[in-house]
């Protein structure tokens, strides 16, 4: 396990996404618009319960198990979603644009990033969904790390941000079938592996990163592990409110999340009906582990009190009604630095 000085950590709360995918074009304007990357989104919203991006990731293995890696299956282009071509050209510049209407051109599309965007589950008037943004989480145990056989993956010594090398790296993808959140895209283009750098470019200008700095639902919380002042701690060990997600994956991710809270049923009267949340514990004990349901008693516990007039360090937080709050060292304005093009 590499070892790293200080570790840099993103939390967000699924209370407060609106599923609007700014973070997702935020980071796809700044990273992936090369050659060989527009099938890349570094940065995924998904509604869940749902297949996800790639489609059922969740079942395609990787990460570790007491200790010993677990075999993974690498996920193809197809299972992330191609990048579609569109009739552009004949709608907007054709003549026909009265009669035809956009559509993908060539294959029809089978599957791609958000094709089952608010379907979630449960039935009429119990339905539910919530939105799960995900990035590479910067693994402690980084999976795909151990499983480069070239060393073209590093865990970067100043802040834990996991790279990966492309002079180093041959194409092997067995990082991409290691890492059990399938983060990882190949470029076939330039024959490397690709995947979320936590903006590090920024990072290192005290920029905030582009997902974050960008989200309008003002849910993503960026910090070093050990800042006792930050909102990361504070979530993450003082509260105990923000988890990783699938921690039985055993790669001690450093992306963190509160967990998303329902309205109350509503019974066969059309009265609600407290006794039996919305979303199945079950469910979310599948993502978060057991400690999801002390995290919601406490949230719901916190929120009481500021009903009664009390005042929460916790909602305090989470409300985030000064946004350089959520960002500890890291909000200057990227606006004031002279950017060089690599
Ligand atoms: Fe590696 Fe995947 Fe962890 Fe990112 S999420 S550090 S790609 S194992
Ligand atoms: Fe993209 Fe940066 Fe967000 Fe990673 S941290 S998903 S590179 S915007
Ligand atoms: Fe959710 Fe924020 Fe991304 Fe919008 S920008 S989808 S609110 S995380």
């Amino acid at each position: 396990m590499a070892k790293v000085k200080r570790q840099l950590a993103m939390m967000m709360d699924l209370n407060k996404c609106i599923g609007c995918q700014t973070c997702t074009i935020a980071c796809k304007r700044l990273w992936t618009r090369d050659e060989g990357m527009d099938y890349m989104w570094w940065n995924t919203v998904n509604t869940m319960p749902g297949a996800g991006t790639p489609r059922d990731w969740e079942e395609m293995g990787g990460g570790f198990k007491d200790g010993v890696a677990q075999a993974g299956r690498l996920p193809t282009r197809r299972e992330f979603g191609e990048a579609w071509e569109f009739n552009y050209q004949e709608v907007f510049y054709g003549g026909k644009g009265k009669d035809t209407h956009l559509k993908v051109v060539g294959d029809e599309p089978e599957w791609g990033p958000n094709w089952d965007e608010d379907q979630g589950a449960g039935e009429y008037p119990n339905a539910y969904y919530f939105y799960l943004p995900r990035i590479c989480n910067h693994c402690t145990n980084a999976a795909c790390l151990e499983a480069c056989p070239r060393k073209a993956i590093e865990k970067r010594e100043e802040d834990g941000i996991v790279v990966i090398n492309e002079d180093r790296c041959k194409g092997y993808r067995f990082c991409m079938e290691a890492c059990p959140y399938k983060k990882i895209y190949f470029n076939h283009a330039k024959n490397v592996a690709q995947k979320c750098i936590f903006c590090f470019p920024r990072v290192e200008q005290s920029v905030a990163p582009a997902c974050a700095r960008q989200c309008p639902g003002r849910l993503r919380f960026v910090g070093y592990r050990d800042d006792e002042e930050g909102p990361i701690w504070k979530l993450v060990e003082k509260w105990k409110v923000a988890l990783p997600l699938h921690p039985e994956y055993g790669t001690d991710a450093n992306v963190f999340y509160v967990p998303p809270l329902a309205p109350a049923r509503i019974d066969e009267d059309g009265n609600f009906d407290e006794s039996q949340p919305r979303i199945p514990n079950e469910y979310l004990i599948s993502l978060f582990g057991e400690e999801v349901l002390t995290s919601l008693e406490v949230l719901k516990a916190e929120m009481a009190k500021t009903r009664d007039g009390k005042t929460s360090e916790l909602m305090d937080i989470l409300i985030a009604r000064h946004w350089p709050d959520m960002f500890g060292d890291f909000t200057r304005d990227p606006a004031t630095i002279k950017w060089v093009e690599a």
